[in-house]
């Protein structure tokens, strides 16, 4: 008998390509097919986001896209989760006539029984399937996979903070640690799979351990890292605020973990970053990045900044290239303030005009971008391990290096290498071929 197909569909956040994975082998496991494209499956599963406007638009745009194919006749079900039916139950439920279901964060183990439903025509009328978080449902259970060879596992979820122009805690519940055993547990079961990098993520990892008092990231890393030997351990997003002494040192003990720290510090004005909800001082953070660098001399660090947050000015701005050009940071994502629907930054007066916040942003962007030049100019004429991501025709291969994080960062190019992807192999970095891109030859 032919299998029910099944189409998945993530926007905008990667924390989507993680609920994807999850969801995926919960309908693998019960006997769905996954389809490639939503012309012929019976139902389509988007995974909307609601982080940023531009995120959300994107959501709903696809949905208006998947719906027509429903008017057509070539899909017959569309059901929406993730964070844009979490965050707007009330508006989206109300206004998507071609959307059957909608299923919340916390209970996309629904997901089997309600295609089951689908598939036998007993839904009826369209259905919310969702609630509070629950501790202990099955949202942190995941295996996801950005490729064959990058597997993010989730040491946590949801966050505590409280920054105030933040609405992930609202859609994704406060902090939720797993315990030790399970995440080794998953690793083994990526690393059998064929993972030579594993990505620790959670919305905050630096948090890590906060709720249950068990353990906490360094030593968890520690753990890790002495577990995997053979695989390149990376964390992710550590809010300064919670970083802790004890990871330099866990970070330069082992030869695995990735010497990459993505540390955004959204702001480098007290009074921006007090108004942010972010506790630390600058001079704080930057003292954390000097113990940081005596541990790791050669850490790469990524961070990320908001412009044009209410209330600042120009001198807040210079504050914040001042801190940029002290750090020198490898990488930085600088975004304009965009109020999210429901969070405190959102109800602030004194808002920056569109025109300026896009002006900062032009003028922080080509600062960063200066600095980054010069930090990969420090990286000519090195060796460096290399794993492998794609090979062109004309055998140029592209890869990464510890020092990058999938997707996001720098990649390096390779010209006449015999590699395949997924190899790990040692390239000289001859030069930067292109903004984040150096051109480098095998050894
Ligand atoms: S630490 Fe990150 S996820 Fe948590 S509230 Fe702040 S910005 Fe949001």
């Amino acid at each position: 008998m032919e299998r029910v197909r099944v189409y998945l569909h993530p926007v905008g956040c990667p924390k989507a390509n993680v609920d994807l994975e999850k969801v995926s082998r919960g309908l693998k496991d019960k006997g769905f097919e996954i389809a490639d494209l939503p012309t012929g499956a019976l139902v389509a599963v988007l995974f909307g986001c609601a982080f940023i406007d531009d995120a959300k638009r994107e959501s709903i745009d696809t949905i208006l896209e998947i719906g027509e194919l429903k008017r057509e006749g070539d899909l017959k079900y569309l059901v929406v989760t993730g964070c844009l039916p979490e965050k707007y139950t009330e508006s989206v439920t109300q206004s998507l006539p071609e959307v059957d279901a909608f299923i919340g964060n916390s209970y996309l183990d629904s997901l089997p029984a309600l295609v089951s439903d689908l598939c036998r025509g007993e839904l009826g009328k369209k259905q919310w399937v969702g609630g509070p978080f629950e501790w202990g449902r099955s949202e942190l259970r995941s295996v996801p996979r950005s490729s064959p060879w990058t597997r993010t596992v989730m040491i946590s979820d949801g966050c505590d903070n409280g920054c105030t122009y933040c609405s992930i805690p609202h859609m994704r519940g406060g902090l939720r640690s797993r315990e030790v055993p399970e995440i080794i547990s998953e690793i083994d079961l990526v690393v059998g799979q064929g993972a030579k990098e594993v990505v620790l993520a959670g919305q905050d990892t630096a948090s890590y351990g906060k709720d249950t008092g068990q353990s906490d990231l360094p030593r968890l890393l520690a753990e890790v890292a002495a577990r995997f030997p053979s695989q390149w351990i990376r964390l992710s997003y550590i809010n300064p605020d919670n970083m802790d002494t004890g990871l330099g040192p866990v970070i330069a003990c082992y030869s695995n973990v990735c010497n990459y720290v993505d540390l955004p510090i959204q702001h480098a004005s007290p009074k921006i970053l007090a108004a942010m909800g972010r506790r630390s001082d600058p001079d704080w953070v930057a003292s954390r990045i000097d113990a940081l660098r005596e541990a790791v001399p050669d850490v790469a660090l990524r961070t990320s900044v908001i412009v044009g947050f209410p209330g600042e000015k120009e001198t807040d701005v210079d504050l914040l290239l001042d801190f940029l050009r002290r750090i020198e940071f490898d990488l930085a994502g600088v975004f304009a303030f965009s109020p999210q629907e429901g969070t405190p930054a959102a109800a602030l007066k004194s808002r920056v005009p569109g025109d300026t916040a896009q002006d900062r942003l032009v003028e922080v962007t080509g600062v960063q971008e200066e600095i980054a030049r010069k930090r990969m100019e420090a990286f000519i004429g090195r060796d460096l391990d290399v794993l492998i991501e794609e090979v062109a025709d004309t055998g140029e291969a592209t890869g990464r290096s510890q020092y990058d994080m999938a997707e996001i960062d720098r990649v390096i190019r390779i010209s006449d290498c015999t590699a395949r992807p997924g190899d790990m192999i040692t390239a000289k970095i001859d030069g930067i071929s292109a903004p984040y891109e150096w051109a480098a030859t095998c050894k």
